[in-house]
């Protein structure tokens, strides 16, 4: 287990256009299981291979449905559309509302070269498109509709927590 340090916005790295993958090897297992490592100590859903400083087409994400380590992700189909907030763990302390397509099917393949299709919708797709635009070096701050601030931010965390004890 090996925690990276996360590059964060105004470093180079996070606007390059990243390179495929080519060699699955045992090193690319452990750089896939040090991203996940870091995104859970960070509390993140994703991490893409710029934010730890590696230009690599590789992307790890974790919303909820288990972690999925994807490499060399394309994007072949989208459908519908979300508005939702979004924030980045390269870009600390901030938050927008971005549009996304609801539903993406993704095809990657796994840490051993295996090819795998994807269906998911709204949150987990969300979570694709922004790391995959990572491997872009697009940032959700160069798309957001609006950027949210701390008082909104805190007004919709304090009304989840009472949606929360409603259910109860
Ligand atoms: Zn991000």
């Amino acid at each position: 287990m090996a925690i990276r340090k996360i590059v964060e916005i105004g470093d180079d790295k996070l606007r390059k256009v990243c390179k495929p993958v080519e060699k699955f090897d045992k090193r690319l297992k452990q750089l896939l299981d040090d991203m996940a490592d870091t995104m859970y100590h960070a509390d993140g859903v994703g991490l893409a291979g710029p934010q730890v400083g590696i230009l690599r087409r590789i992307a790890v994400i974790d919303v909820g449905e288990g972690l999925f380590k994807m490499v060399n992700p394309v994007i072949v189909e989208r459908e519908g559309e979300q508005s939702g907030m979004e924030g980045c763990l390269s870009v600390p302390g901030r938050r927008g509302i971005v549009t996304r397509p609801n539903v993406v099917t993704v095809e990657y393949q796994d840490e051993n070269g295996e090819p795998v299709t994807l269906q998911v919708s709204e949150f987990f797709a969300r979570a694709v498109c922004h790391e995959l635009d990572h491997l872009d070096g697009v940032l959700y701050v160069d798309k957001m509709d609006r950027e949210v601030s701390d008082e909104e931010y805190q007004k919709y965390i304090d009304e989840a927590e009472e949606d929360e004890e409603d259910d109860e």
